[in-house]
């Protein structure tokens, strides 16, 4: 059976998920959508031919008898609101990152799903489903560079708006690395720091870029990650993490290498939407094939709270120049796996 999909927020993210559930994915159909701007609504069912009501709010989509499960792609001050909405109702929700604007908008929604007694919920952290993290995963966990002692990672794009302030670093930037590098080394962190070089002559007078994070873990892994917002160049994501006897990289992107006046190069991309597109399809079609089989598996909502804490503590670190403790509470068995 086709599972019916119901979509909060049409907007950049919210589009291109029901292009890929349309177009390119199997086992679901759009029958549902909601935004804010009612005419934005109309005119995505019109861009992808979809059969699908156009509701005047959120609730009254999540509430429909149509709709089987949700996915929340509006903007983040109003995910709390709907993901509660969709557990209330027992439905499953995939919400776009962050699952709530705050930790305690986040613990509320995972009281809620524990209360509900299933898990309902899965959070938009797409790297997890990049094939070169999963290989970097695999790599460290068949011990093949030993065990891990440090990690250095970048987060670059070309360039970012006006309106993107020095906090967004962490809670829109640093948030993939938060997620993906706890689930990478399955460990926590215990504290961050952060530190500003020299600012980029790039960035708005009121953005510090680029920043660097020091996290540690639990296990006494010191990772480094440079946030670097305006680097001009390329959208680019690295990673290396050192063990005892080695040394595993990230790859990069499949591009072709070019030889031509004189000069060997490679493509760097520059649009973050291109670089995970494989790592998205998976991630939706994960969440399609989950709810049909009563089994969701990828990130819960306790990986969301767990992330809006540590992104607390970064900014608070930001503010501080301070070695911030981060804690994070015991895991309720709930989401033992
Ligand atoms: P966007 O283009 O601004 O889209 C958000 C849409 O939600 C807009 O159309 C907005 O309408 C609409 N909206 C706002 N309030 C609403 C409400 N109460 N009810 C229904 N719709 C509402 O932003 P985006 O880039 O798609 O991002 C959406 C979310 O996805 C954000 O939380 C973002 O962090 C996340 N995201 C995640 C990734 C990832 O890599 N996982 C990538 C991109 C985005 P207006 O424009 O009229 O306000």
């Amino acid at each position: 059976m086709t599972l019916k999909i119901g979509v909060v927020g049409t907007g950049a993210i919210g589009q291109d998920h029901i292009r890929r559930i349309t177009q390119a994915l199997s086992g679901a159909e759009v029958v549902a959508v909601n935004d804010i701007n009612p005419q934005q609504a109309r005119d995505t069912v019109a861009k992808y031919g979809l059969h699908a009501e156009v509701h005047a709010d959120g609730e009254a989509l999540i509430a429909s008898r149509d709709v089987e499960a949700v996915l929340v792609t509006s903007w983040g001050p109003t995910h709390e609101l709907f993901v509660l909405a969709a557990l209330a109702a027992g439905k499953p929700v995939f919400c776009e990152k962050p699952l709530a604007t705050t930790a305690d908008g986040c613990r509320r929604i995972v009281d809620a799903e524990i209360a509900a007694g299933r898990r309902l919920v899965q959070v938009g952290f797409m790297r997890r489903y990049d094939v070169g993290y999963r290989d970097l995963k695999k790599t460290i966990e068949q011990n093949a560079i030993g065990t891990p002692l440090m990690v250095h990672g970048a987060h670059r794009n070309p360039a970012v708006g006006d309106g993107y302030k020095t906090d967004m670093a962490i809670t829109d930037t640093l948030i993939h690395e938060i997620d993906v590098l706890r689930w990478l080394l399955r460990d926590d962190y215990t504290s961050a720091q952060v530190i500003y070089p020299r600012k980029t002559r790039n960035a708005s007078g009121h953005l510090a870029d680029p920043q660097i994070i020091l996290l540690e873990t639990t296990t006494g892994i010191r990772i480094d990650v440079e946030v670097f917002v305006n680097c001009v160049y390329g959208y680019d994501i690295q990673c290396e993490v050192v063990g005892e006897t080695g040394i595993a990289r990230l790859p990069e992107p499949a591009r072709v290498l070019m030889r031509s006046g004189a000069k060997r190069s490679v493509e760097i991309l520059t649009d973050w939407k291109e670089r995970f597109i494989d790592a998205y399809d998976v991630e939706i079609q994960a969440f399609i094939d989950g709810v049909r089989t009563g089994e969701l598996t990828g990130p819960t909502a306790w990986d969301g709270y767990a992330a809006a804490l540590i992104a607390d503590a970064c900014v608070k670190a930001q503010r501080t120049g301070a070695i911030e403790p981060i804690a994070i509470p015991p895991r309720p068995s709930f989401y033992d796996a």
